[in-house]
């Protein structure tokens, strides 16, 4: 016998990435994983992505149309793709013997700001999923996507928003959050370039939240942010196996590595401004264009020499013509800075929260890097995380030395600044 929903049980977020619900057998798979949550007595709400790469398609559908598609048509476009995924698992899911039923993201009550592509969730009302669930029913809400009263429009949240979607909806049912994907957890490095890295049991927000943010593709990195502010805890996991993944929270008492993990990315664009007037208000004039278009900026970097000073900062691919209009902007200004476009670089980054207290990891990691005849164009740091700049063609060899020098395949070694 199946024990009867009651509100006072509890209510578990599951996620399911794309790669988790790209084929029909695989849908069946995920609803198969909410029916046996919901057979335990729990709650049970699914948020999937979109079968496969049906996003990428679709994107790549709109741009064959239109150069540049309209933000709040592209919104319309892409938010398809999550509403296929969850109407079929809310069928296969009826399969299996449980009631299920679908609902689109402003139908959940998802309520967003109006930035289409990039809109951000603003609060939840979850009348329907609530009620749902208090009939019994496994609920499905379609990820990445939201809606905006001010527009009356539907938005999606950026990608990997899905993520975001399962944060936010665990916030307000109090529930907790599982995301389910191809990877099992959270790793010392991308597994795939370094056959060594090890799976982490543990890592707090902050740390999580610079890992996302210098490449680690596990987690998105806003839906970390919603994560901290509502402190959610993540459990990322197989969505193949039972296994424990990797808890993303703030445990007491929970040990800080010296070096958690090496991190890289290999998608951004550095935008070099030079001839930039070296007076207030430069700056001010630049981010404030590049804020305008809604650009997510990383690496900021400005020294200034006589009369003049240079400008940089990464921009991610898909935000270059963003940040190209907002330098054109910009130049009403400043006057003719010159602007040059690096995309032969990537980054590679160490993170760690015991940094903050350990000197000598800087050195050690540009003594590895040296020593591997690799240069560094440009460094940045943050308490817990130190960044460089280096030839894309460099990346990978980077990253496994550094993985190697600091021990991160070892746990007992693990980090050591030695
Ligand atoms: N389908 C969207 C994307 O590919 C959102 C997601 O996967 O979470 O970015
Ligand atoms: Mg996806």
């Amino acid at each position: 016998m199946q024990p009867e929903p009651n509100a006072e049980l509890d209510t578990v977020v599951m996620k399911f990435g794309g790669s988790s619900v790209a084929e029909p057998k695989q849908i069946r798979h995920v609803a198969q994983r909410l029916v046996a949550a919901r057979e335990r007595g729990l709650r049970v709400v699914g948020t999937v992505s979109a079968m496969g790469s049906t996003t990428d398609s679709l994107l790549e559908l709109a741009r064959r149309v239109s150069p540049s598609p309209h933000p709040r048509e592209l919104d319309m476009l892409l938010s398809t793709g999550e509403r296929v995924a969850c109407a079929l698992v809310a069928m296969a899911v009826h399969d299996f013997g449980q009631e299920a039923v679908s609902f689109t993201g402003s139908q959940a009550g998802i309520l967003t700001d109006a930035v289409h592509t990039k809109a951000k969730i603003r609060e939840i009302t979850p009348v329907r999923v609530l009620s749902a669930l208090d009939d019994g029913k496994i609920v499905l809400v379609a990820g990445f996507q939201g809606f905006s009263r001010d527009t009356m429009d539907v938005t999606t949240l950026g990608r990997g928003g899905t993520d975001a979607t399962a944060v936010a909806l665990a916030a307000a049912l109090g529930a907790s959050c599982e995301i389910y994907s191809d990877v099992p957890g959270v790793f010392t490095a991308d597994p795939r370039m370094v056959p060594e890295a090890r799976k982490l049991s543990q890592v707090s927000y902050e740390e999580m939240l610079e890992m996302a943010a210098s490449g680690a593709r596990v987690l998105m990195l806003r839906a970390v942010e919603l994560a901290r502010g509502r402190q959610v805890p993540i459990h990322a996991r197989s969505s193949f196996s039972d296994e424990p993944g990797t808890w993303v929270q703030d445990a007491p008492g929970m040990e800080q590595p010296i070096v958690s993990a090496v991190t890289h990315s290999v998608d951004e664009v550095l935008f070099v401004l030079r001839d930039v007037p070296d007076r207030p208000g430069s700056a001010a004039a630049v981010f404030e264009a590049v804020a305008a278009e809604h650009v997510n900026v990383d690496t900021v970097l400005q020294n200034s020499a006589l009369e003049t000073a240079e400008l940089s900062f990464s921009v991610p691919l898909d935000d270059v013509p963003g940040a190209r209009l907002a330098v054109e902007r910009a130049r009403s200004t400043l006057g003719p800075v010159a602007l040059e476009e690096l995309a032969d670089l990537g980054t590679v980054s160490l993170v760690g929260a015991g940094m903050r207290s350990h000197p000598g990891v800087a050195a050690k990691m540009f003594r590895t890097l040296a020593d591997d005849e690799i240069n560094i164009s440009l460094i940045s740091t943050s308490p817990i995380k130190i960044t460089v700049m280096i030839p894309r063609a460099d990346v990978e060899r980077a990253v496994r030395a550094l993985h190697a020098a600091f021990g991160l395949g070892d746990e007992a070694t693990a980090g050591a600044a030695g």
